[in-house]
């Protein structure tokens, strides 16, 4: 069970919404604005926001950008609910760091098994939050600041080590450039998104045999991938 945001201005799909989330065990929080949501926001702290792109006040995008600037909301999954053929829309969702989209009209059935992925995936990340990582032949320890790859310990700067921590942590996601410029570096993202690619690229040489778990997302930046498996050979 969870409590989950509804920021929808159409009020038969906030009302569908709110019917099939409390059918599935969750608590719901309805927002008609972007101003009511993001009030709604940070006055009951949400475990998850789903977040119409098209508002009558702020637009979803800049909701989406304004939680996650906010240090008490930045960790709160979002869902962005889009209408067919806004293209550019869903790359921006991701830039700003949306963990999904979903194209309107969707099949409630098929949104529940997306909003109970990203929550089963949250409890997972909370629960493994220090100590050893291995995975394939990568092996991290968070305390000590050391990384092994096949057995061979290799040196990290701080900031490639926290990189390959944020890519690692939120695995089989893609993770936009300008969300990685605020999350490792800790600025804004008007710097030049080309340090994160240098840096990037550093950190997979570094990596040797284990490069291949991160992946270039053309376009919108990097994906650690989901099980070791997956990287190329
Ligand atoms: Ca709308």
């Amino acid at each position: 069970m969870a409590k989950i945001l509804v920021v929808e201005d159409e009020r038969d799909l906030r009302q569908v919404l709110e019917f099939n989330l409390r059918h599935a065990g969750h608590q719901v929080i309805l927002a008609a604005t972007g101003g009511e949501g993001l009030a709604l926001a940070h006055e009951h702290a949400p475990d998850l926001v789903l977040l119409d792109l098209m508002l009558p006040d702020i637009s979803g995008t800049e909701v989406c950008r304004t939680l996650k600037d906010d240090t008490r909301t930045r960790a709160v999954p979002i869902v962005m609910v889009t209408a067919r053929g806004e293209e550019i829309d869903r790359v921006v969702g991701f830039e700003l760091g949306a963990e999904d989209y979903i194209v309107k009209p969707f099949s409630v059935r098929e949104l529940l098994l997306r909003v109970q992925a990203i929550l089963r995936r949250g409890r997972r990340e909370s629960r493994a939050g220090t100590g050893v990582v291995e995975f394939g032949v990568l092996r991290v320890d968070r305390e000590a600041h050391r990384v092994w790859v096949a057995g061979v310990e290799i040196e990290l700067t701080a900031l490639e080590f926290k990189l390959l921590l944020t890519l690692y942590e939120r695995r089989d996601r893609v993770q936009s450039r300008a969300a990685l410029l605020d999350d490792v570096w800790g600025i804004q993202a008007d710097i030049t998104t080309r340090t994160v690619d240098t840096h990037v690229k550093r950190l997979r040489e570094k990596l040797d045999s284990a490069r291949d778990y991160i992946e270039t997302v053309r376009g919108v930046g990097y994906r650690f991938v989901g099980t070791a498996g997956e990287a190329a050979p």
